[in-house]
């Protein structure tokens, strides 16, 4: 027994170090002659085999380890998880494996009480984020906590995961949170700058796609922490000009997107990819304008995108409303075609008034039945339509908009707010007069 004792704390130290290389055999070796190693700690970092394994990666010996039954969530000195230090380190099939042994998603950390998403999030590890949010849909806390409770879990500072995400420069991660009911709206709380929303702490962070998509999901712009200062402040402060552009509350109002829409938030995959690009070129194109005359450009791969299919949409179908781009979007029940474009200008309204939450629903332009779904176009459908010639394409256009003009009523509203699609063309000037580029506003 004594013996035991006295050489355990060198064979945990060669057990530690094995598993962080990856030698494998001589884990296996060390774990075989003694099991009781795989539930020992360093004595002052309180620091597990699983721990060591979850930091570095290392699948294998994860799952060796709990083969053994070891509690998937013992905590370190920190009350960290093995869970979060796969998080933070970016350990995917690590995240993976200890979910699936089940491993506590809803732990905090005596650091600043953040969870393993904030880890995922704070570190940008997308396939790590994901992997917890997928989890958190079955696990119980989605019984216990609710699953929008948990996406907008806080830690000690009132952060949530979005919080982070925005913070860090992590676009994708803020997207993916967003699209799971992270709150725009949330605030910190706490001593450190209390009172701030994720679109604050991305005008700290300076990362443009991050305002950008925090914009697009209806970040207020004019909400003031507690110091009062709103986020274009904070992105002059720091210096990132191009966030403080587009965070400047006299620039114009980006779209957005329109999810309390019934059909919006049930749009599948492949409709909801279509309409969110084309959302995010449309705010491209005003933030040309917006930028314009300022040192910095965006790069717009949509313009490019559309010279490319110019030869394309003269050989299919044409929406009706713009004439410019090809029906992908098809309104259910009544089946009529627009383009993605078209389709979310007549979604998204513009947020003249952050306070006011009504929104008119939108009704088919061309029937003015109620939207039940958006579906996309399939493609069958302009495949066969590519063989028809130019001239029955022209009749054909011709005729649709005699049939629109009959309807005048509704479709006058509609062509109005169609013209949002090409709003950097025709509309460039308005938007360009409505700026007041970089005048000094709090
Ligand atoms: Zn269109
Ligand atoms: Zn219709």
């Amino acid at each position: 027994m004594g013996q035991k004792l006295s050489c355990g704390a060198s064979l945990e130290h060669v057990l530690f170090k094995a598993i962080q290389v990856g030698d494998i055999e001589t884990v296996k070796f060390l774990l075989e002659r003694d099991p009781s190693l795989v539930d020992q700690t360093t004595v002052y970092d309180r620091i597990s085999a699983l721990h060591i394994a979850s930091t570095y990666g290392q699948i294998e010996v994860v799952e060796m380890i709990l083969d053994q039954l070891v509690n998937p969530d013992i905590v370190n000195r920190h009350r960290q998880t093995p869970l979060m230090l796969a998080a933070m380190h970016g350990k995917i099939s690590c995240v993976e494996k200890l979910l699936e042994a089940g491993a506590n998603i809803l732990m905090f950390d005596s650091v600043s009480g953040r969870t393993c998403l904030h880890y995922a999030a704070y570190y940008g590890h997308l396939d790590c984020l994901q992997a917890i949010l997928s989890a958190a849909h079955s696990s119980p806390v989605s019984i216990s906590w609710g699953f929008a409770r948990f996406v907008n879990v806080r830690d000690d500072n009132g952060a949530t995961p979005l919080h982070l995400a925005a913070r860090q420069r992590h676009p994708d991660c803020v997207h993916i949170l967003l699209n799971n009911g992270g709150l725009v709206c949330a605030l910190t709380s706490g001593n450190r700058c209390p009172g701030r929303t994720p679109l604050h702490l991305a005008a700290r962070g300076g990362s443009l796609d991050c305002v950008r998509e925090l914009l697009a999901w209806g970040a207020d712009r004019i909400k003031r922490d507690a110091a009062g200062r709103i986020p274009y402040a904070i992105a002059l402060k720091y210096k990132h000009g191009a966030c403080a552009a587009l965070l400047n509350p006299s620039s114009a109002e980006p779209l957005v997107w329109p999810s309390p829409l019934k059909f919006i938030s049930e749009l599948n995959p492949e409709a909801k990819v279509l309409l969110e690009g084309a959302l995010m070129d449309a705010n491209k194109e005003r933030e040309k304008n917006i930028l314009k005359g300022t040192s910095y450009s965006v790069s717009s791969p949509s313009a490019s995108d559309t010279d490319d299919n110019v030869s394309e949409i003269s050989d299919s179908e044409l929406c009706c409303i713009c004439f410019d781009q090809v029906c992908t979007i098809e309104v259910q029940d009544c089946g009529h075609q627009m383009c993605a474009h078209c389709t979310l200008a007549l979604c998204c309204h513009n947020k003249p008034n952050p306070t006011s939450t009504s929104q008119s629903i939108p009704v088919c332009p061309f029937c003015r039945s109620n939207i039940a779904k958006l579906v996309v176009v399939k493609n069958n459908k302009i495949e066969s339509d590519a063989d028809i010639d130019m001239d029955s394409l022209k009749l054909r256009k011709q005729r649709k908009s005699l049939n629109l003009s009959e309807e005048s009523s509704s479709f006058r509203g509609i062509s109005a707010i169609g013209s949002f699609g090409r709003i950097g063309g025709r509309n460039s000037g308005r938007i360009a007069a409505d700026n007041n580029l970089v005048v000094d506003k709090p």
